[in-house]
């Protein structure tokens, strides 16, 4: 079903009785040529691109829970390419740009919103620091402004430019970023994939992977066991644990990351800031709650939920940077498992396991990346050869020595 205003209309008109479930609810086949392990925003796409872009079939995703129960539907909805390094730049670039055309690509409203990013800087030589990261956006196509604080004090007159510890100096202005709904962006994928003929499989956690001499096979699940020709793994913070099932240990380590919402306001923040003095960020939602987040917890952990000391240090930049946080209620937390890597860039490679590919490392910023991802991923399960934006994304750069350490904070991933 293609939806459109006549659609709308005409449903209106009769009584709504011709809308159609987003995707249907199949139990798994004995075998496919590729499985593509969870259901999140970077599975789904993989599908999607797969079945769509290179013309596979016989696909399957299999998702432990529901879709869309991961981090994809738990993220602060930030989209931005606003990188430094040559590994990561054109990458998420590339993402951007799909995502400008994702909503007319999918058939699916996804509230894809270029309301612009600001990365405020507090300091001279942090202003240095950004001008040369906007610099090596606009080489790699991606659009950057430099802006000065007295600008900033008209677009975002609420900001503690007065009396603050970190006196505002001015911003790095991406106004092609902005924002997604994120459930949104992963139920377009799932329906486009659906109606490729993808089988999106729920409630079937993968327990088990079949492997015979260094070759996969298959995979066990909670409904059974399925043959595969290929298998792709793209399961974020559970990444270790699904891999510890090939007998590989990963450069990865599971983080909680908390966000928040206020209770809703009139319109006040007009695009994305970040604080350049603390970990702090801020959006508004379009029904007017201030979605904000900071730091990761900082201890390894599964568990989706996080704890006080670091709310309490979240809100303390956010009075730092905006006092008038204060005077709003805070409506809802909650958490996310991250997939920290340790130089905070992500892997889509090959594994050691021929027909086994991966898919993870994705730190805080998978969201933004989810379909230049699932395009990349998409393109080396069908092709075997990496995509041109995702070279530098491999498995064995840690033993090389050839980190992408987009913040230079070292092979510790609870800095990145
Ligand atoms: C609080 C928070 C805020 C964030 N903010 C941003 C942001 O503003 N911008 C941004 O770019 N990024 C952000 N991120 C990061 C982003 O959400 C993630 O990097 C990205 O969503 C991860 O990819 P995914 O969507 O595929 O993961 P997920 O949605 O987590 O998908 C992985 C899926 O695998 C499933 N799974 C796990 N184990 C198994 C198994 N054994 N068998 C079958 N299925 C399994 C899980 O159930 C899950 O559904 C944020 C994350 C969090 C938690």
């Amino acid at each position: 079903m293609r939806y459109s205003a006549l659609r709308v209309l005409k449903e209106a008109l009769t009584g709504h009785q011709g809308w159609r479930p987003l995707w249907r609810d199949p139990d798994p086949r004995p075998s496919y040529d590729y499985i593509i392990v969870g259901g999140g925003g970077h599975g789904l796409a993989t599908a999607y691109y797969l079945a769509k872009t290179f013309r596979q079939a016989r696909i399957a995703v299999v998702e432990k829970g529901w879709l869309g129960s991961g981090n994809i539907g738990r993220n602060t909805t930030i989209i931005r390419s606003n990188y430094l390094l040559p590994g990561n730049e054109p990458f998420y670039e590339f993402s951007m740009k799909l995502w400008e055309n994702l909503e007319q690509e999918f058939n699916f409203n996804a509230m894809v919103s270029q309301r612009g990013i600001v990365n405020l800087f507090h300091t001279d030589a942090q202003r240095d620091a950004y001008r040369r990261r906007g610099n090596a956006m606009l080489l790699a196509g991606a659009d950057a402004e430099l802006v000065e604080a007295g600008q900033l004090r008209e677009m975002m007159p609420f900001l503690n430019f007065d009396n603050a510890r970190f006196p505002i100096k001015g911003g790095l202005l991406q106004r092609r970023a902005g924002t997604a709904r994120h459930d949104g962006v992963a139920w377009g994928y799932a329906r486009g994939a659906d109606a490729r003929g993808v089988d999106l499989i729920q409630n079937c956690e993968v327990t088990g992977l079949h492997m015979e001499n260094g070759r996969i096979l298959g995979v066990e699940t909670s409904r059974g066991y399925i043959a595969a020709k290929k298998v792709g793994v793209a399961v974020a913070g559970s990444t270790s644990l699904l891999m510890q099932l090939a007998g590989l240990r990963m450069p990865i380590e599971s983080h909680v990351l908390q966000a928040f919402v206020s209770e809703g306001l009139k319109p006040t923040i007009p695009g994305v800031i970040t604080f350049g003095a603390g970990h702090f960020y801020v959006s508004q939602s379009d029904k007017g709650g201030l979605v904000f987040g900071g730091d990761i917890d900082g201890y390894n952990s599964y568990a989706q939920r996080g704890n006080l000391p670091v709310i309490e240090d979240v809100v303390e930049g956010g009075m730092a940077l905006m006092p008038m946080i204060g005077r709003a209620r805070l409506l809802r937390t909650w958490g996310g498992i991250m997939d920290m890597s340790m130089d905070g860039s992500p892997i889509i490679d090959r594994t050691p396991i021929d027909g086994l590919y991966l898919n993870a490392g994705w730190c805080y910023g998978g969201f933004k990346a989810t379909p230049a991802s699932g395009y990349a991923f998409a393109h080396l399960l069908a092709t075997d050869r990496p995509h041109e934006t995702a070279k530098a994304y491999r498995l064995d750069r840690f033993e090389r020595g050839y980190v992408i350490d987009e913040k230079g904070a070292g092979a510790q991933p609870n800095l990145h």
